[in-house]
Formats: structure tokens, C-alpha cells, sequence
């Protein structure tokens, strides 16, 4: 098999903020893997929150090479376990060559993963879509700009951010919100503004403290009414099992754990610890949007709008109903084609 990455550059449609950071594009890289005639999509979204970054993690995938050169792309369990082995810190460039192997089975077999799979499609969930951190006026305009989507995630995590829920909250009184601090609260804050949010009718409340506090979390679950979902706690599998009893939910990202095949094992592993699980996304274009909109039928939510944040999405993929709920396309692999 043979491997060619590319840089690919996302611009959003909004400079993107939230707790920690802000950003007009997404740095993101396009991985082909071709194999005789067919050939695989991947996509890895490096963080720099993760110390990663675009240049990098295109090298790490030229680096991946070696890995590929038998041509069997059904050999997954080899392969990503040997480049899990050689590269633990690099989740988002294996996530891409797990795509792309994904995708060539699909080619090969004529099925789409999800019917590879033996997924029921018509299970997927309605997608959130995000409001990032901005000023009450700009945050007004994009909740109508929203106005098709019925589920609202909307960034929090700064001062004065539950002027900007009540905000929201007034402006669509019957959506479903739900909000994301992004590690930006104390104990004490979280515990303060989910009697708030609780009032304000919030579904749940992604991540209030940084990674690593276990026992934060579990104080502020035990204090609070509303479930706790882990995001930057939660980043593969064996997170979970230490996080029963300090969330009730967590947040499956295809470029935390290193793609689709870890991502099936920690949907398992959350559904063995009692999690409710959302399948979640960073700024992507279609090709990781589609891919992690496979995995759907499995959770209970999502939030695969990484697609719909940027302005020039390269490719054509996983689609919305009226309603937001993800459609997953008839092609075969991954399901995604060049516009
Ligand atoms: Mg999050």
C-alpha cells in the first residue's frame, strides 16, 4: 500500500473560540493510501492542546510508511497495534491511517462501514450544533444563524459565561442546550453555575475542570443535579474505568483515541461502566465528520459539526435531515467523494 500525506487547510466560517484558545483555520492533514486500484481517505486533526501540530503529524504519516507495505488492508488489528506501539503519542495520525484502512475495506467489499459493520442506521442520533465564546451580540447573531439546528452546544468556561447561556436560553426557549467549559471552572464555579444551568433547563455539562482530577469531578457530580460529561478526561479506553462514579457521561473523539477501531472498543468499555457516550469531533472536515458519524447508532448523542463550522469543506459525506439526525451515506468505505 502506498501512503500520501497532504496538508489541508479548513477555514472557519467564524474565528472559533473557546476556554483556552482561538482560531480562523484548521490545520489539519489528508491522508491517501492506495492499494492497486482503490484507495483509502484519512484525515488527522493535530492539537496543540495535545502538542501537535500540522507539519508534524504529516511527518509522523510519511514515517507510518513502513507500516503499510504489505497490501492488506483487512490486517487492522496488526497494523494499528504496531503503529500504537511506535507512536503512543501521535492519536491523530494513526486515527488517519485507521480511516483510510477502513475506507479501503470498503472499497474492496463494496459496503459501506456501517452495513460492514452490521450497524441499524436509522439508530443515528441528531447532531449538536456549536456556539463558540464571542460577545452577547455575536453570540445572538449565530444562534439564529443556527436556527435549523434543534440541539445547541454552546462553549462556556470564561467570565461572565452564564450571561451568554441565559442569553441563549432566552432566545430559544424549547432547544435543547447543552454547554462545554473546556476545563475553564474551578469546583467551586461548577458547582455555583450548574445550580444555574439546572434551572436554565441544560441537558449536561461537558468537562468543567482540566484532565487529570478525577476527584473534582466526582465532587462537583456528587453536589450537582445535572450529568457531568468527560471530554479531555475521556481520551481512550483506559480513561473510563477510573472515571465511574465522577461523570456519567463521556465524549468519544476519533482524534483522542486514534480512530475508529479504538473508538469501537471504547464504546464498549463505556457501555460496561454504565456511560451514556457522545461521539464528538474537532474542526474536520467531511472526511473524519463521516467517518465518526458512523460509529452513531452506537452512542446516545452527538456533536459532528466540525463540517459545518468550516467554510470549505473539501469533501461530500455524512448529511442532515431536517431535524439534524445524521444520514449516513449508501457509498461504500467511509462514504465520503471530492466535491
Ligand atoms: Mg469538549
Amino acid at each position: 500500500m502506498k501512503l500520501t500525506a497532504e496538508n489541508m487547510d479548513l477555514k472557519l466560517r467564524h474565528t472559533f473560540t473557546i476556554a483556552r484558545s482561538s482560531s480562523d483555520y484548521a490545520n489539519n492533514v489528508l491522508l491517501r493510501v492506495r492499494d492497486g486500484k482503490h484507495e483509502g481517505l484519512g484525515e488527522a486533526a493535530p492539537q496543540r492542546y495535545y502538542g501537535q501540530n500540522q507539519d508534524g503529524c504529516r511527518r509522523t504519516l510519511e514515517r507510518m510508511a513502513p507500516f503499510l507495505k504489505d497490501p492488506d488492508p483487512f490486517d487492522l488489528e496488526r497494523v494499528l497495534d504496531g503503529l500504537a506501539k511506535k507512536f503512543p503519542k501521535e492519536p491523530s495520525a494513526r486515527a488517519a491511517v485507521d480511516l483510510a484502512l477502513h475506507d479501503l475495506i470498503g472499497q474492496k467489499t463494496g459496503l459501506p462501514l456501517w452495513k460492514y459493520w452490521g450497524l441499524d442506521r436509522a439508530k443515528t442520533p441528531q447532531t449538536s450544533f456549536t456556539i463558540g465564546i464571542d460577545t452577547l451580540e455575536k453570540v445572538r447573531a449565530k444562534v439564529e444563524e443556527a436556527q435549523r439546528f434543534p440541539v445547541l452546544k454552546i462553549k462556556l468556561g470564561v467570565q461572565g459565561d452564564m450571561e451568554i447561556i441565559k442569553e441563549v436560553r432566552k432566545l430559544c426557549p424549547k432547544k435543547t442546550l447543552r454547554v462545554d467549559a473546556n476545563c475553564g471552572w474551578s469546583v467551586k464555579d461548577a458547582i455555583a453555575k450548574a445550580k444555574i444551568l439546572e434551572k436554565l433547563g441544560i441537558e449536561f455539562i461537558e468537562q468543567p475542570v482540566p484532565p487529570g482530577q478525577n476527584a473534582k469531578l466526582k465532587r462537583i457530580q456528587e453536589k450537582i443535579g445535572l450529568p457531568l460529561m468527560a471530554d479531555e478526561s475521556s481520551l481512550v479506553p483506559e480513561d473510563l474505568p477510573p472515571l465511574r462514579g465522577c461523570v456519567k457521561c463521556i465524549n468519544i473523539k476519533l482524534v483522542k483515541c486514534g480512530g475508529l477501531r479504538a473508538a469501537l472498543k471504547m464504546v464498549h468499555t463505556a457501555r460496561s461502566c454504565g456511560f451514556k457516550i457522545m461521539v464528538g469531533c474537532m474542526i474536520e472536515s467531511s472526511v473524519l465528520i463521516t467517518a465518526a458519524a458512523q460509529l452513531t447508532p452506537l452512542v446516545d448523542y452527538a456533536d459532528l459539526d466540525g463540517n459545518i463550522l468550516i467554510s470549505d469543506d473539501p469533501y461530500d459525506g455524512v448529511k442532515l435531515d431536517k431535524h439534524a439526525k445524521l444520514l449516513l451515506p449508501d457509498r461504500p468505505g467511509l462514504g465520503v467523494r471530492a466535491r
